[in-house]
């Protein structure tokens, strides 16, 4: 038998050539609420830009975001996004606080009271809140972002990693969970002119992380947080009623104190209204007994609580009428703020750049701010068509980085403004019967509702409550504001 012939060596495979990076000025990771508005906003000023967005299918419909304040409605309206936005929302005109340590009863404010801006005639002027769901709200923003020129959007690509590369980051994404899924779905395209998405990794000169509240480009990055807590639950349902079209046109939302924490109802859109109950978080084993053992009942419950706490809302809305659709959701509240929001080239956007708790909401109205914010500041730093400041055209190199750390100390000023302005606030509806909570409770509904003892309180309180900065607020002011003072 003669030995098999040597089987003749196989011709060497050529190893697939390294690709090279696409370059590109400026990307934004995470196309959410304020990632799809940043490209927007960049785009029109003039910036190229492209956006690395980790979901790859429909916007996850999380319970979070019912309320964007009027400062952050200010910045969708100027970039001319809010016909596209209007069938997913209900405007509102202010809020309305009730607290059981409050003896005049409740207070409503109404954002209109705020000043307006230097420069806008007063009969211009009216800012309003909107009320709505979160995804259609998402996804509106990013088909505005997609249709616009100037934004090239990447769907299912998620930062996986980034380093400096001289005066460039390097970004390298990966395919998403949910992509890679729906593309194993899909036969190969074997069109000759088709070119597979082989060079995922982005050199860029500017990184904008717009990624959330787990901002994987936060931690890659290397930033620190100087406070990092979960200290609230936030749990709730949409319902349908027959009063919650009633309850649109009013044009408010109403936040209501409970012993165990606080009820809010916004109205929504299509004769609906979204019912949340926001409670610290070592009184879960409280609220969970409230909502007893058997998940089909826990919508009847917490509907119980916000009856509890807001008993006549609750019968304007149709009482034992009211549907919820869908099971009861339930969210962590996190308020984290770091030390820095800004390195080279590189800047935190959104709540990647840090939040408060709900309890605030102010945390869109932020977003938006600091996406109007950042789109002036990086454009600012653009010299010539297209290319950002120290790209060897002779631009000034310092320019970008001065523009982001004025970006850094604005943001950094208003997260804890705002902050200052809503913690006491959140302490004396979330604390129950703690009785120093009750006496400041009492304190601020006795100053809030005498607005004729102060007459700059009405204006301050709008203003805080729609998300704005008054010219020359110091924490005297605030607290003043909260007639802790005087
Ligand atoms: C319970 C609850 C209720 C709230 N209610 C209100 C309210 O009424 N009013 C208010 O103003 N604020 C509210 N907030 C806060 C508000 O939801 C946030 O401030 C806002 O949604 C932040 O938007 P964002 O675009 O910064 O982040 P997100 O909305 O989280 O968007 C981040 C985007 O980045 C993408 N992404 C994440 N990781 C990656 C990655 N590695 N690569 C690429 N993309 C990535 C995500 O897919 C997402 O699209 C609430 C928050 C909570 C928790």
């Amino acid at each position: 038998m003669t030995p098999p012939a040597p089987l003749a060596p196989a011709p060497p495979r050529r190893a697939p050539a390294a690709c090279p990076p696409h370059s590109c000025d400026v990307v934004v990771v995470g196309g959410g609420l304020v990632g799809a508005t940043l490209a927007i906003a960049l785009a029109r000023h003039g910036v190229p830009v492209t956006v690395l967005e980790r979901d790859a299918g429909p916007v996850p419909d999380l319970l979070r975001g019912e309320l964007v304040m009027p400062a952050g409605v200010a910045v969708l309206e100027a970039l001319g996004l809010l016909p596209a936005l209007a069938p997913h929302v209900t405007p509102v005109r202010g809020v309305e606080l009730r607290h059981p340590a409050w003896p005049r009863g409740p207070v409503a404010i109404d954002y209109a009271a705020t000043p307006a801006p230097p420069g806008v005639p007063a009969a211009a002027w009216a800012p309003r809140g909107l009320c709505g769901w979160r995804r259609p709200l998402y996804e509106a923003l990013r088909a505005a972002a997609r249709a616009c020129p100037g934004v090239t959007w990447r769907d299912g690509w998620a930062l996986d990693a980034l380093a400096r590369e001289g005066d460039r980051w390097r970004l390298a994404p990966r395919r998403s969970a949910a992509a890679s899924a729906a593309a194993s779905d899909r036969r190969p395209d074997r069109r000759p002119d088709h070119r597979p998405d082989d060079r995922p990794d982005l050199l860029a000169r500017v990184v904008l992380a717009c990624d959330g509240q787990q901002s994987r480009a936060r931690a890659l990055a290397g930033f620190a947080a100087v406070e990092d807590h979960r200290a609230t639950l936030v749990q709730g349902v949409v319902a349908r009623g027959p009063g919650a079209a009633a309850f649109a046109a009013r044009g408010r939302v109403v936040v209501g104190a409970h012993a165990l924490g606080a009820a809010f109802a916004f109205p929504f859109p299509d004769g609906r209204v979204r019912l949340t109950f926001e409670h610290a978080l070592e009184r879960r084993a409280e609220v969970e007994g409230a909502l007893g053992p058997d998940a089909d009942d826990a919508v009847a419950r917490h509907l119980d609580l916000v009856r509890a706490a807001l008993p006549d809302v609750w019968a304007d809305l149709g009482g034992a009428a009211l549907e919820a659709e869908g099971p009861l959701a339930v969210q962590p509240g996190r308020t984290l703020v770091l030390g820095g929001v800004v390195r080279e080239g590189l800047a935190l956007a959104g709540d990647a750049a840090g939040c408060l708790d709900p309890f605030s909401g102010h945390g869109m109205a932020l977003g938006l701010q600091d996406a109007a914010a950042l789109a002036a500041a990086v454009s600012g730093a653009v010299a010539g068509a297209g290319t950002v400041a120290g790209a060897g055209d002779g631009a000034d190199p310092r320019s970008l980085d001065r523009a982001l750390r004025a970006y850094e100390a604005d943001r950094q000023r208003r997260l804890l403004a705002r902050r200052e302005a809503t913690a006491p606030l959140a302490w004396s509806f979330l604390a129950g019967a703690d009785p120093l909570a009750q006496a400041l409770a009492a304190r601020v509904g006795d100053a809030w509702s005498c607005p004729a003892r102060a007459p700059l309180l009405g204006p301050a309180l709008a203003a805080r409550f729609a998300g704005f900065d008054l010219p020359g607020t110091s924490p005297g002011l605030a607290l003043a504001g909260l007639g802790l003072l005087g």
